[in-house]
């Protein structure tokens, strides 16, 4: 289907976060994950200066800023605004987008988490962009076949010893936005459980999960799989790739299963779930700098009830020498306690 478009002439559209893609596919857009064009860049430090430059306190989250100044950076002219259920800082931000003669769109994962709510918010989406409910499903359908791919390494990593907690964390993040082209995506994705179903094992001791924002700094993987543990399970990452949609009857179901712009108590069902089923050591939650989502700690701290340690990003993209040690304090911890058992 998508071949239909010619991907050299669709239009860009930025995304602050994970939104019903399949209505901008639809509607002939490409849309750009403006995080992760942040993240990725060599530059991202530049994406943050600029920001600074044009007045975003130093108390803003990184994250915030470095999306700004990606929007910015590459020109992007329409995008995508989530005021409600994401980030307390969107609607501030998309003021000063709008400021900049940027066309924002706003869409709402409503507070009120009914299926009701939900299927009126997506509807009023859909039709902001003039697209009719069969064609939404249609492309829902084709995205979910490319999202299977994803759910089947995420298997692969808590079902074999093939997958690094990396690998697992980058493949599911990138489906928020399809890498800017699904066709394109699908076939990386193929290749890569191809490849690793073919791979030897390689366990770890330690089964890790990683929930909370998707981190700044991404070393954080590599670094754990070479203290002999692993994150087998990434939450937020995971969820981008909606695990859960061939249970899913339409896009309505689908986007009001998705836990993380819910209640705290439905993403931490699903926490739970997951922590049980890959026979989870111990949780890192990350959280970043100036995030007004560090208060959820408190909560997940005393509903989660194995070994939970927090750390926490601010502008780097390395975790600084702290950090490390404190990771390093914790796997010995979980090493010891299961050494007890
Ligand atoms: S890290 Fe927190 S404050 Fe920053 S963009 Fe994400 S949700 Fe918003």
């Amino acid at each position: 289907m998508f071949a239909f478009f010619e991907r050299s002439i669709m239009k860009k559209i930025g995304l602050t976060t994970t939104v019903p893609i399949e209505v901008l596919i639809a509607a002939g857009y490409t849309p750009v994950d403006l995080n992760n064009l942040f993240i990725t860049s060599a530059d991202y430090l530049a994406y943050i200066e600029l920001a600074e430059k044009e007045g975003f306190p130093k108390s803003t989250c990184a994250w915030t800023k470095g999306i700004y100044g990606a929007c910015i950076r590459h020109d992007i002219k329409e995008v995508i605004g989530v005021v409600e259920g994401d980030c307390s800082n969107t609607k501030a931000l998309i003021e000063v987008m709008k400021m900049k003669g940027i066309e924002v769109y706003p869409f709402a994962f409503p507070q009120e988490h009914t299926i009701e709510a939900v299927t009126m918010s997506i509807k009023t989406f859909s039709k902001r962009f003039e697209i009719d409910e069969n064609t939404v499903e249609f492309t829902r359908k084709h995205l979910n076949k490319i999202r299977a791919n994803a759910i089947e390494i995420d298997q692969l990593t808590y079902d074999t010893h093939k997958v690094t907690g990396f690998e697992n964390h980058l493949l599911q993040l990138c489906l928020s936005d399809f890498n800017g082209n699904p066709e394109a995506y699908e076939a990386l994705l193929t290749q890569k459980r191809d490849e690793i179903s073919k791979r030897q094992e390689n366990p770890k001791m330690i089964r890790l999960a990683y929930i909370g924002v998707p981190p700044m700094t991404g070393d954080l993987f590599d670094f754990v799989e070479a203290l002999d543990a692993r994150f087998v399970y990434n939450e937020v990452q995971r969820e981008f790739a909606f695990p859960r949609a061939g249970q899913a009857k339409n896009i309505y179901e689908q986007y009001f299963d998705y836990t993380y712009p819910y209640e705290l108590d439905f993403r931490i069902a699903e926490i739970v779930k997951q922590i049980e089923a890959r026979h989870v050591h111990g949780i890192i939650h990350y959280t970043q700098a100036f995030c007004h989502r560090a208060i959820e700690d408190i909560v997940l701290r005393d509903r989660l009830k194995i070994p939970m340690l927090t750390i926490e990003g601010d502008k780097l993209n390395t975790m600084d020498a702290r950090t490390k040690l404190r990771v390093e304090a914790f796997v010995d911890m979980i090493c010891e306690i299961e050494a007890d058992k």
